[in-house]
């Protein structure tokens, strides 16, 4: 075996499809007796669309997602109003656009992909053992799987990571999100809307997202509100009437609160142990870009170990995990925190002012198109 992979997420399958795709042996231990149905993330950036489509699973995935073309900004007390077409992008990658469905969908297409019992369930891994020559993990049941890679996508429990003696650092945001579900097609109700759009009046924002069954809504809670008080009738009314005038008995089908973590793993690799996806990073929801950047970590590692394992040197999975710490810490995350931090007051005004360029490069930014590819080994470092 060359390489085990701990945790059956959206990042462990694209990397075992993505190294399969590259004739190197992989196996994947999964905790859960099944692939996870949580609703979790819904925004797929272009560069992850290209991902996937090189690995053969967009095509049969795209029916079912929408396609969100242009981003409304709305000013929703003054009517002020900015929009980007995302059009802006076509050259760049075959698929200029945003795309929603729940990630819940991509993993069981990336599972099928993959030769029959490449996936272990009710596999968790509890201890980690690395020589010279391979890791050896041990699972739950006492059972034990050598390779000469191991690399840890086992989400924000961090267990491969902490087994492998890598520290990280966490913070928590200081609101919660509370997401309100409604069948209503916002299109009809709010001029410019797509399938994206922040709205907002002088001291906040509310996201708004379609979905192929639904519509979300995204409200910032402040942390001294409890989730049973976030989620109670007349709190969603309240905040459904301030963004949505005239609609505040539209239907609602479903609500939640979640919080959101900022941390970052301080290396990605110890030795023959790596780190991808959430085991390496989590930002904010704010922006969808946490799972896009995991697929990325993926895409870049296994280009980095076929380069490995063709006799590419070590020293190239150095390479990989410093250029995705530092795009994280010095991309992701700041980028998520600007998003977090935007002044609801001024938004509209300062989108509706760029120029061509500014828009453009503002869409490159959002879209992870200049980060996504950040650790792929050189050209002739890696084979096709
Ligand atoms: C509400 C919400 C909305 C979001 N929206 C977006 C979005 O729009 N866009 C975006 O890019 N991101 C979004 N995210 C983030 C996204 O969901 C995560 O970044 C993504 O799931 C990370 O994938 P992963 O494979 O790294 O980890 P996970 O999806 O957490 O998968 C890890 C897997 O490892 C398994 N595991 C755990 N411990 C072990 C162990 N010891 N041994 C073996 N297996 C183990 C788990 O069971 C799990 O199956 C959102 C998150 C939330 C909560």
């Amino acid at each position: 075996m060359d390489v085990l992979i701990a945790g059956a997420g959206p990042v462990g399958l694209t990397l075992a499809l993505a190294l399969h795709r590259k004739g190197i042996a992989v196996r994947v231990l999964e905790k859960r007796e099944g692939l996870s149905l949580a609703s979790r993330a819904s925004t797929f950036h272009p560069p992850t669309l290209d991902a996937l489509d090189s690995l053969g699973v967009f095509a049969g995935l795209r029916p079912g997602g929408v396609q969100v073309d242009r981003i409304l900004w709305r000013r929703v007390d003054t009517g002020d109003a900015a929009s980007l077409d995302l059009g802006i992008l076509a050259g760049e990658t075959g698929f200029p656009f945003r795309w929603h469905r729940e990630q819940h969908w991509l993993t069981p297409a990336l599972l099928a992909a993959l030769p029959p019992g490449t996936v272990c369930f009710n596999a968790g891994v509890v201890a980690l053992e690395q020589d010279a020559q391979g890791v050896t993990l041990r699972t739950e049941d006492g059972s034990t799987h050598r390779a000469r890679y191991a690399v840890g996508c086992d989400g924000a429990s961090g267990a491969v990571r902490q087994l492998a003696g890598i520290a990280a650092e966490t913070s928590d945001y200081a609101h919660r999100v509370l997401r309100v579900l409604t069948p209503l097609d916002l299109r009809d109700h709010v001029p410019g809307l797509d399938g994206l759009g922040y709205l907002y009046d002088a001291s906040g924002s509310c996201s708004v997202l379609r979905m192929p069954q639904n519509w979300r809504l995204i409200f910032r809670i402040a942390p001294e509100m409890t989730d049973g008080v976030a989620m109670e009738e007349a709190h969603i009314r309240a905040r459904i009437a301030r963004f949505f005038p005239g609609l505040a008995d539209m239907p609602v089908s479903g609500c939640d609160v979640y919080g959101v973590r900022k941390a970052m793993a301080v290396a990605y690799r110890a030795g023959r142990v790596l780190l991808a996806g959430d085991a390496a990073h989590l930002t904010n929801t704010r922006g969808g870009m946490n799972m896009n950047a995991g697929i990325h970590d993926a895409m870049t590692l296994a280009a980095t170990l076929r380069a490995v394992l063709d006799g590419g040197g070590d020293a190239l999975l150095d390479d990989w995990a410093s250029a995705r710490l530092h795009t994280v810490r010095h991309a992701l995350l700041p980028r998520t925190d600007a998003r977090v931090a935007t002044d609801p007051a001024g938004e509209v005004a300062r989108m509706a002012a760029l120029s061509p360029e500014q828009a453009r490069a503002w869409a490159r930014e959002a879209s992870m198109l200049d980060i996504a590819s950040v650790g792929a080994p050189k050209l002739e470092d890696a084979r096709p």
